[in-house]
C-alpha cells in the first residue's frame, strides 16, 4: 500500500522539489476550482469583494474569459489572506463578540450570491441609543438531509441574528503588504474597501461596521470605522450596474490601465486585453521605460 501511493505522488510530480510540489498543486486546484465554477453555472456573478477593480477586468470575470494561470506562490498569498479572517473570526468567538463569522449576501438585480466577513456585537454603542430599525440576518449551512435511501447535502439558509441594526457591526478583513498597510489613508479605510462595507450595509440593512487590516508582513492591525453612507451606496450600486450592462451586451469597458501601469501587470486578463507578452518581456519593457523616464 505504501509503495503503491510513494509511486503514484512520483508520477505525479516527477522530479519536482517539495516546493514546487506545493506550488504545481496549488495551481492544479484553482484551475479546477475555476471550471467548477463555470461547470455549475456559477459565470455572470458578481463578487462584493471586486468593487473597485477595474471595471474591464470584472467583465471579462463575469463572462468567464481565461484567466492566465494563477502562481503557486499568488495562491499561498491568497490563502495566507483566508489564514487571517479564520484567526480573526476565532478569536472574536474566544473573546465572546462573535454573532457569525459570515452572513449570506443575495439580490437579484446586482448579480450578488456571496458571503460577508464576520458581524460582532457592537461595542462601540452609545449608553442611552434607541433600538434601530429590526433585521434579520442569515448564513449558508450545509445540513443533512435524507432522500429516500439517501443522504444527501444540501446548503440552507440559517438565521443567525435578529433584531436592532445598530447593535451590530459587520466587519471586513484584509490582509495588505507592509508597503501598502503604511500608505493606508488616516481616517478612512481605503476607498475600494469603503465601498464594499457600503455594499454589505444595503444588502443587510446594517448600518455600521469596520474594515479591519493587518500588514501581511508584520501582524501589525489597524481599523476604521465606517458609517452607512447614501453616495457612496448609489456610486457602488452604479459601478456594478454599468459593468452588468456591458456583461449583457457581451461587451467590454474601457480599458482602465496601459500594459505597463502595475495594475495590468497583476491582473488576471493582462493577456487577452494588452497584446500577450511574458512575465520576462513585461520587466524588461517596465525597466526601461523606468529608466528612459529617469
Ligand atoms: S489588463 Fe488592465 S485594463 Fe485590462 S482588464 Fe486588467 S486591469 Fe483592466
Amino acid at each position: 500500500m505504501s509503495l503503491k501511493k510513494i509511486h503514484q505522488i512520483k508520477e505525479k510530480y516527477g522530479t519536482d522539489d517539495i516546493v514546487e510540489m506545493v506550488h504545481t498543486f496549488l495551481t492544479e486546484e484553482n484551475a479546477q476550482n475555476q471550471q467548477r465554477r463555470i461547470e455549475e453555472g456559477r459565470l455572470g456573478k458578481f463578487y462584493p469583494s471586486s468593487v473597485g477593480r477595474c471595471q474591464r477586468a470584472v467583465a471579462y470575470q463575469m463572462q468567464g474569459y481565461p484567466t492566465k494561470p494563477i502562481n503557486g506562490q499568488s495562491l499561498l498569498i491568497m490563502e495566507n489572506g483566508t489564514s487571517f479572517h479564520n484567526r480573526m473570526e476565532d478569536i472574536f468567538e474566544r473573546m465572546g463578540i462573535l454573532i457569525a463569522p459570515e452572513l449570506s449576501l443575495k439580490h437579484k438585480e446586482l448579480r450578488i450570491s456571496g458571503r460577508s466577513d464576520a458581524i460582532i456585537w457592537n461595542f462601540l454603542l452609545d449608553k442611552g441609543e434607541p433600538p434601530g430599525e429590526e433585521i434579520s440576518l442569515f448564513r449558508k449551512e450545509q445540513v443533512e438531509i435524507q432522500e429516500g435511501d439517501e443522504l444527501k447535502k444540501v446548503e440552507e439558509d440559517i438565521e443567525v441574528y435578529r433584531g436592532p441594526n445598530n447593535h451590530i457591526l459587520i466587519v471586513e478583513f484584509k490582509s495588505i503588504k507592509s508597503k501598502n498597510f503604511h500608505k493606508l489613508p488616516k481616517t478612512k479605510p481605503e476607498k475600494k474597501h469603503e465601498m464594499q462595507l457600503q455594499l454589505y450595509f444595503k444588502l443587510t440593512g446594517i448600518r455600521r461596521g469596520l474594515v479591519y487590516y493587518e500588514n501581511k508582513d508584520t501582524q501589525e492591525t489597524k481599523y476604521y470605522f465606517v458609517e452607512y453612507d447614501e453616495a457612496m451606496v448609489e456610486e457602488t450600486i452604479a459601478y456594478i450596474k454599468d459593468i452588468i450592462r456591458y456583461v449583457d451586451g457581451h461587451d467590454l469597458p474601457e480599458r482602465e490601465g496601459n500594459p505597463l501601469d502595475i495594475m495590468c501587470r497583476y491582473c488576471d486578463f493582462r493577456n487577452i486585453c494588452h497584446i500577450p507578452v511574458s512575465e520576462e518581456e513585461w520587466l524588461s519593457i517596465y525597466f526601461d521605460e523606468q529608466e528612459d523616464a529617469a
